[in-house]
């Protein structure tokens, strides 16, 4: 049932003492880095500081903006010679945020992936293929270690060429895979144009899908598509990469891993801890990391801890789906909207294909939200009245859940451009840039 029994089923209390534990080793690691020694000493904070769990809210934030300034090793609390790798994010502007393992950090990190997989039902009789890029995006590498070490058989397959991903998926009878979900409608419209169903055609029986926001309804429609349950999979590279929080086999929230990151919902405007069970900002804090621990690391992702415990008996903390990051709201005729707000609108009408994309764009001096929609291609048979009809229903929808009146065009499959990595859902055109990238 688990892949770390003591651990996973720790009682509330033992998690607690195990926390107050690791935390005071790992700030007594993180003033050996340039960064949190002058910051520290100032204010006068150490290992002594802290005595319970809570300890923790006396201690200052680390922004993207922090690591950003201290680029490349300002961070770093380990002689360079120790690590072996480091990850980094692309970072279109200003410098990337880079993070760098020891041999501890690659090895603690591979467990987590591994007990994250397990509790998503994955075996060591399982054929994974991880859909996902390798090199310096975490979602390549970070997989690849966690399905070793739980001794699947891994076909590490790289992210793109739907077709040799079908092909391998059945030459070697793949059981599992894991994909970004935007990917996954795109896969699933090339089995198609091959006369080949997922259902009949290969074996699969699970599909892990995380590293970008989606909907419940985004994850019910990949389950139908494919016949395969599907889950959520959380991580972000600060924190490793993925293996943060993942969904067990109940899909009652992701199990977000108390023994290697301390968790703080706060608001994001206060900084102050939110009311149990209501959303506010993750702030993560590093428990087990040597190379580069990272104490109070504002996430910007917005989630809540779901109350209660879980059916499988984990005591881990649950987090629910990110709802959004606080920095990819848009404000559209005075209105603030979250991308995912319009894709559970969207995605709720069968007749929507894979794929959207927002546009906001200034025409005659009114700020507009366009909205293109990939619908079914039989659609556009030249029933000109019945998708006027559809581009109606959506335009109310859409107004009714986020209030602001948007442009809908709706478009045939394939037109939205699709990179390989994760899904741009909004581009700004009124500041001239991306906004979620
Ligand atoms: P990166 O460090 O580039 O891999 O990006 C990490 C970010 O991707 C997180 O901070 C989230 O905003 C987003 N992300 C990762 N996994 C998920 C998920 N399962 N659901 C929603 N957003 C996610
Ligand atoms: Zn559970």
């Amino acid at each position: 049932m688990y892949w770390e029994k003591e651990i996973e089923l720790l009682s509330r209390a033992d998690l607690g003492k195990l926390q107050v534990e690791r935390l005071k080793k790992t700030i007594e690691q993180a003033v050996r880095s340039p960064f949190y020694q002058e910051l520290y000493r100032r204010k006068g904070i150490s290992a002594e500081s802290i005595s319970r769990v809570e300890d923790i809210r006396e201690l200052p934030f680390t922004t993207k903006q922090d690591l950003r300034e201290h680029f490349p090793y300002g961070f770093l609390s380990l002689p360079k010679k120790e690590t072996i790798r480091l990850h980094s994010s692309s970072g279109t502007t200003g410098n990337p945020t880079v993070i760098f393992h020891n041999r501890h950090d690659i090895d603690s990190w591979a467990n987590l992936m591994a007990r994250s997989l397990y509790c998503a039902g994955v075996r060591d009789t399982d054929v994974f293929q991880n859909i996902c890029g390798y090199g310096l995006f975490t979602g390549g590498l970070g997989f690849q270690y966690g399905i070793e070490r739980l001794g699947c058989l891994s076909i590490p397959a790289g992210a793109g060429n739907s077709l040799r991903q079908i092909k391998l998926m059945r030459d070697y009878g793949t059981t599992v895979a894991h994909a970004i979900p935007s990917y996954l409608g795109r896969l699933y419209e090339v089995f198609q144009e091959e006369g080949l169903h997922p259902k009949k055609d290969t074996q699969l029986h699970t599909l892990v899908i995380g590293a970008e926001p989606h909907t419940e309804e985004q994850r019910r429609r990949i389950e139908e598509m494919f016949g395969v349950k599907a889950y959520n999979s959380f991580g972000l590279s600060e924190m490793n990469g993925p293996g943060v929080a993942f969904e067990c086999t109940e899909q009652a929230g992701l199990h977000i891993w108390e023994d290697a990151f301390l968790v703080e919902i706060l608001d994001p405007e206060t900084l102050e801890p939110v009311e149990e069970g209501e959303t506010g900002e993750l702030v993560m804090t590093t428990l087990d990391r040597q190379a580069m621990p990272l104490i109070r690391y504002r996430t910007r992702d917005l989630t809540r801890i779901i109350p209660g415990t879980c059916a499988c008996g984990r005591t881990h903390a649950r987090i629910d789906r990110i709802a959004g990051r606080s920095d990819d709201m848009f404000i559209i005729k005075g209105c603030n909207v979250f991308p995912m707000q319009v894709e559970g609108v969207l995605l709720k009408i069968p007749e929507v294909g894979s794929d959207y994309l927002i546009t906001l764009e200034n025409i005659n001096g009114i700020d507009e939200m366009i909205v293109e929609v990939e619908v079914k291609k039989d659609w556009f048979n030249g029933d000109i009245a019945r998708l006027d009809r559809l581009s109606r229903q959506i335009t109310h929808q859409i107004r009714d859940e986020v209030l602001a009146k948007p442009i809908v065009r709706l478009v045939e499959p394939g037109t939205i451009p699709k990179g390989e990595g994760k899904a741009v859902r909004v581009v700004d055109k009124r500041k001239l840039e991306i906004v979620n990238s």
